[in-house]
Formats: C-alpha cells, sequence, structure tokens
C-alpha cells in the first residue's frame, strides 16, 4: 500500500494517462495548426451544444435538478468514507468481491491477476474513462492479454494506435475517410471494398464486435454511477455494447473511480435526467444497464469490483479543489469552451480534456506534473453555466494557477505591484509615471525590456487620461 491515513496520494508516474509529453501551450500550438482538425471540432462541438440546449430547453425545472445534482455530490463527498464501506457490504452481500486500489499500478495489477485467473488471453471492454487514466489496457497487453475496446469511436482509437480527443466522442478529430483506412488497415476479417459511408463503416465494426462479444469470456467495464444504499452499479451508453459486455461474458470485472458513489437508489432520478441531457443532448440514454452483485443462471457468474483512488483522496483534502469529483463526464464543458473548440482534446495530454480536465489531471497529479493546464483557459466561464452538477471550474483553475510555480521574474513583479499597491502615495507616483509613458509614445508598443515578453502576446491595457483620484479632486 502507498496511502495512509492523512497522508493521500497522488497518482504515480509513469503509468496511466494523466500527463502530457509537452506542455499545453507547445502542444496546442501544434493542434491550432491543423485546420482539419479545427473544422471537425467546431461542426462536432456545435452539433452537441445545439442539441443539448434544445432539450435542456424542455425541462422548466433544470436549474432545480442542476442544483439537486451539485447537493447530492457535496453530501455524498461528505460522508465517502462511510458511503464506500456501505457499497462494499451490499456488493459482497450479493456475491461480488470488492477490491481497493491505492493507484494506477495497483488497480492494474489487481484486474490482470483476476484476468489470469481466467486463463483467458482476451476481454472485452465497455468504454472507461478510469481503466484510460490507468493505462490498463498497456497493462493487460504487457501480461499477453488483448483488450478489446467495443465502444465504436474507442474501438477506432484502439485500432487507430491513437489517443482518445473527447469524453464523449473519443474520435472527435477523426473524418470517415480516416475511419475507413484504420479498418482496412486493422480490423480483423474486414471487407476490402469497404466504403466510407457511415452506415457501411458501422456494419463493418457490427460485425467484427458481434464476433468477438460471443467468443469472449472476461469483461471490463467502468461505472457511471454506483449506489452505496443498494450496491448497484450502472452503465449509461448508447450503442448496446456496454450491454454486451455487461451480460455475455463469464467473469466482469469493474473499474470504478471512488467518487462515482450516489448515496441512494432514488438519487438516480436526478442524474439520469442531467447526464443525457447535457452530453448526448438526448432525453434519455438508449442504454441504462444496472446490476447487483451475482445472479445464479443469469449474466456473469463472476463479479470484481475494483475501488480506485489514484489521487481522488488528495483533491477531496483540498476545500476549493474536491468539486472537480462532482464530475458526472457527461463533456458540456468540452462543447462550450472556446479553448478546446480549437485545440482539441490531445493538447490537454491527460485523459481528462477541455474545461474539467484542466482542473481535474493537475489536481490528481499534483500541479508541480501538470503546470500549464490550469492557464488553459480564458476563464470566461461558459463551462460553469454549462456544467450539470454545477462545478465552479473558474474559481478552480483560479485556485490551481496559485499553486502552479510562477517564474521569478513574474513573481517579483507581482511582489512590487503588491507593495505599491499598499502605499497609496507610492500608488499615486506610479499612476503619475504611467500617464507620463503614454504620453512620451509607449501607447500600443507593449512593456519596455525586460517585460516586453510579458506584452508580446498581450494588449496592454491603456493608461486612462485622467485617474480616479484627478477626477475626484476635479468634483
Ligand atoms: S465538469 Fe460538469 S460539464 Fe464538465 S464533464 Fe464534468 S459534469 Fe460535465
Amino acid at each position: 500500500m502507498t496511502t495512509f491515513l492523512g497522508m493521500p496520494a497522488r497518482a504515480p508516474r509513469g503509468v496511466g494517462h494523466l500527463r502530457g509529453d509537452e506542455p499545453f501551450p507547445v502542444a496546442a500550438r501544434e493542434a491550432l495548426a491543423n485546420s482539419q482538425l479545427r473544422r471537425n471540432l467546431h461542426h462536432a462541438t456545435s452539433t452537441i451544444r445545439g442539441k443539448s440546449g434544445r432539450v435542456i430547453a424542455e425541462l422548466p425545472d433544470w436549474q432545480q435538478l442542476r442544483a439537486a445534482g451539485s447537493a447530492l455530490k457535496a453530501y455524498t463527498m461528505a460522508h465517502l468514507p462511510r458511503l464506500l464501506e456501505q457499497l462494499e457490504e451490499k456488493v459482497t452481500a450479493a456475491g461480488g468481491l470488492v477490491h481497493w486500489a491505492a493507484d494506477a499500478n495497483e488497480a492494474n495489477r489487481i484486474v490482470t491477476d483476476l484476468v489470469r485467473q481466467t486463463g483467458e488471453r482476451r476481454v472485452i471492454k465497455v468504454k472507461s474513462m478510469a481503466t484510460q487514466e490507468i493505462g490498463l489496457n498497456e497493462a493487460l497487453e504487457a501480461a499477453g492479454i488483448t483488450p478489446v475496446e467495443t465502444d465504436l469511436a474507442e474501438l477506432i482509437v484502439q485500432l487507430g494506435d491513437d489517443k482518445p480527443s473527447h469524453i464523449l466522442v473519443p474520435a472527435i478529430h477523426r473524418n470517415r475517410s480516416e475511419i475507413r483506412e484504420i479498418f482496412l488497415r486493422a480490423m480483423p476479417g474486414v471487407d476490402p471494398s469497404l466504403t466510407d459511408n457511415p452506415p457501411d463503416l458501422a456494419g463493418a465494426a457490427r460485425r467484427y464486435l458481434r464476433e468477438t462479444f460471443l467468443s469472449t469470456r472476461v469483461a471490463v467495464s467502468g461505472a457511471n454511477f454506483a449506489i452505496a444504499e443498494t450496491g448497484t452499479l450502472a452503465v449509461v451508453e448508447s450503442e448496446g455494447n456496454g450491454r454486451m459486455c455487461l451480460t455475455l461474458p463469464d467473469t466482469l470485472v469493474t473499474v470504478m473511480g471512488i467518487e462515482k458513489l450516489v448515496p441512494a437508489w432514488s438519487d438516480l432520478e436526478v442524474f439520469l435526467q442531467l447526464l443525457p441531457r447535457a452530453s448526448t443532448g438526448e432525453r434519455m440514454n438508449p442504454y441504462t444497464s444496472m446490476w447487483h452483485g451475482v445472479t445464479p443462471g443469469d449474466g456473469p457468474q463472476s463479479f470484481h469490483l475494483v475501488l480506485l483512488d489514484n489521487g481522488r483522496s488528495a483533491v477531496l483534502a483540498d476545500e476549493v479543489g474536491r468539486q472537480a469529483l462532482h464530475c458526472i463526464r457527461c463533456s458540456a464543458c468540452l462543447n462550450v469552451c472556446p479553448v478546446y473548440e480549437r485545440t482539441g482534446g490531445h493538447a490537454y495530454g491527460s485523459v481528462y480534456p477541455g474545461p474539467i480536465g484542466a482542473v481535474l489531471s493537475p489536481q490528481l497529479t499534483g500541479v508541480a506534473d501538470n503546470p500549464t493546464l490550469p492557464y488553459a483557459s480564458s476563464l470566461c466561464g461558459a463551462c460553469f453555466d454549462a456544467c450539470p452538477v454545477k462545478i465552479d471550474i473558474p474559481s478552480i483553475l483560479v485556485h490551481l494557477r496559485n499553486q502552479a510555480p510562477h517564474p521569478r521574474g513574474e513573481a517579483a513583479v507581482m511582489a512590487a505591484a503588491a507593495y505599491t499597491m499598499d502605499r497609496p502615495k507610492l500608488y499615486a507616483s506610479a499612476q503619475r509615471a504611467a500617464k507620463l509613458a503614454r504620453i512620451a509614445g509607449r501607447r500600443g508598443r507593449g512593456l519596455p525590456p525586460p517585460l516586453n515578453g510579458w506584452s508580446a502576446s498581450r494588449d496592454l491595457p491603456e493608461p486612462p487620461k485622467e485617474t480616479f483620484r484627478d477626477w475626484w479632486r476635479g468634483r
């Protein structure tokens, strides 16, 4: 074990997908140069935004639902240890086995051992952000076990040896001709005359997946919700692949972040209204699968639940940042974010892109390992307005920016500014100096060296013609 009471650990380095190879500004610059990517992103995010806006407008109590979702999550976080133990008790009583994983390494080891014990060499997977976070596919492959993603977009990403770039639409950066090429290159048994007609592409994936579903005995899933009161797990999805994975195999292993808990069965009423409208713009999910331990003669006869920490306890310890654990992964904040819409998900370097990624990834890893992500935002506040559980992402961003290491020059300038603003006479002299600089012709030319780097990509606000003090004196 690497976690001890009072010393919550961060997600370990060298495993999983929470840290990028490059800082956000460098990766974003590369993404911005790809005009095809920007077109794909604009089309997809604006389409989902429009659809979601229309179905949300149908509900007169949307704001009350948001408030209820937010309150339920806050209650869950305040009582997390007790609720997790209640969940363990209920799952165990229903014939399941609960495993506690302090971090990614431990979770990968547990899942790999469980699959090995079955003697199988292949697993089918339902789309799961938690297993991507910990790099489970890589761990399984290293153990000689083949994971097969069954969500269509995840399958495209896996066959393309690529990374997901959106929570809900992981292959948002791919167009149909690229998908056809990937299928022809990497999908076993694909018809060489396959066209890039979307129904044909879906048909090819369906044939391959149907064969895989029927011949694989172990499945790995995530969970959208776990109900402490009953020990019930829930997965919501649109393609039916989740239903196949959760019912056909003999063994089911579910990997779930500890924050996915809700206290009671009736709480699902709130979240099952919020999630589909905010994420896919649907009134309800096409498939909502719920299961409860093991039922003799029906569905998997061996069920394991792996409860994953991987930095979450550390996030919970932060009074401002803990709100990020309320996230229900709807992706609404991505679809309204002007930064995400231009850079796409890869620039964030983490499995969690967009505004939620900018606040969750640095907290799971520690801000020092992801210092540029809290700056991947214009602080416009659109994410806060869109979030169905009212996570105040802009406030967390500012909070995390304060924790990020600042260059020495910037810290010195800020200290000097604070010193000056604290002293009225000195502040008045500084204002006069700024006015002189304006008269001396620095208008529109930015700051003089050595501060010119700061104003190279920013408009320097013009000093006003008249200061407040001058105006006041004049009256
Ligand atoms: S932060 Fe809110 S809007 Fe963004 S994915 Fe999570 S629940 Fe959805």
